[in-house]
């Protein structure tokens, strides 16, 4: 038997139900698609089911503004894939007539689509043969055919890609994808139960006892520390608390969201140089006098290339600071959870 018609069995047998299979929606097979990347399939469908609610076409999410789009996002991470997905939205709109694009390079050209998603998208919603590589069929594959080159590069994904466009059935090749997956991520785990495979009497990894050491990952670049100050300055004004935020903006992490104003150092201070630091921080961009402050608990916040070590600031002020730019902006503090915050803000303001 083929590959494709011995995945085609175990996937009549053990196959998920998931709410964007058995569509051929692009848009929601893209939305779908974008949430799943870095995000499990248990956290990723309550998303997908908050999109397709407040977003139910594409030009819906066209028209949305990007904080709505963020907000929405929030507690998923990787906050460049909502705004990709938002401006992709827009480019649908405005350049193809609000039309998804239907082939494989069309769809390739929207913004944070790569050649997984646009493989995704096009035998999804259309049936063209591209075949899918995500880290399960990296593995499963991998193991299959005792394949040791190091996974996720470009070049490992073309040599994949070119073995299974010879192995992708023509005629179904969105069944061919779902059932890959599938097997990758359900049968083929990273320690997986051989006795119970259609594919023992085939698979190179068993046969040569390396299904321990396929799939061969690349090395990783160790993460870069930053350590994050945050200042949560609070007064009271006709009986209502307010603080101050700033939105991130060039080409760093979380761009977009809303934080509250940052002092950043490349390495970790001392208590005592907190104090000095933080104080000529408040009277450079506040005009503030020195103040005591109040530490939170230090967070350690794990992004994929960097370490983020935190602490927030507190302190009281008798009355509203001097904003000399436009920078920071003086909100109620009831209305921090109705802006885009990052996950670490958030994890700050669960413990007030
Ligand atoms: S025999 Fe084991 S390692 Fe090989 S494909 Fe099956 S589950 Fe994966």
């Amino acid at each position: 038997m083929s590959l494709s018609q011995k995945l085609d069995t175990w996937y009549t047998d053990y196959g998920r139900t998931l709410p964007w299979r058995g569509i051929s929606d692009p848009y929601r097979i893209w939305l779908s698609e974008i949430i799943l990347q870095q995000t499990r399939i248990e956290q990723g469908r309550d998303y997908y089911h908050r999109f397709v609610e407040a977003f139910p076409t594409v030009a819906d999410l066209a028209a949305a503004s990007e904080e709505q789009v963020l907000r929405l996002w929030q507690g998923l991470g990787y906050y460049s894939r909502a705004r990709n997905l938002h401006a992709a939205a827009q480019y649908i709109m405005d350049e193809c007539g609000g039309v998804f694009p239907s082939d494989y390079q069309g769809i390739l050209k929207l913004k944070g689509v790569g050649r997984y998603t646009a493989a995704a998208i096009a035998s999804f919603a259309f049936r063209l043969p591209h075949p899918v590589i995500d880290g399960n069929v990296y593995r499963f594959i991998s193991r299959l055919y005792g394949i040791a080159t190091p996974i996720a590069t470009d070049a490992a994904y073309s040599e994949f890609e070119a073995l299974l466009l010879k192995k992708i059935d023509r005629h179904r090749p969105d069944r061919f994808n779902a059932a890959l997956m599938d097997f990758g991520s359900l049968q083929c785990k990273p320690v997986p139960d051989c006795t119970a495979c259609p594919f023992a009497d085939e698979c190179n990894a068993l046969k040569t006892g390396r299904v321990g050491v396929l799939p061969v990952k690349a090395a990783k670049a160790k993460p870069k520390d930053r350590w994050f100050y945050y200042f949560n300055l609070r007064w009271h004004a006709d009986g209502v608390e307010y603080t101050l935020v700033e939105q991130r903006e060039g080409k760093d992490i979380w761009r977009g969201l809303y934080q509250f104003p940052l002092m950043e150092t490349d390495k970790e201070l001392t208590y005592s140089q907190l104090q000095a630091e933080a104080n000529r921080f408040v009277e450079e961009n506040l005009r503030l006098s020195p103040l005591i402050f109040h530490l939170s608990p230090s967070f350690r916040h794990q992004l994929t290339h960097r370490t983020i070590h935190a602490l927030f600031l507190e302190a009281e002020l008798p009355s509203e600071p001097l904003l000399t730019t436009g920078k920071y902006r003086a909100i109620p503090t009831s209305e921090i959870k109705n802006i885009p915050v990052s996950r670490l803000i958030d994890r700050y303001l669960q413990t007030l």
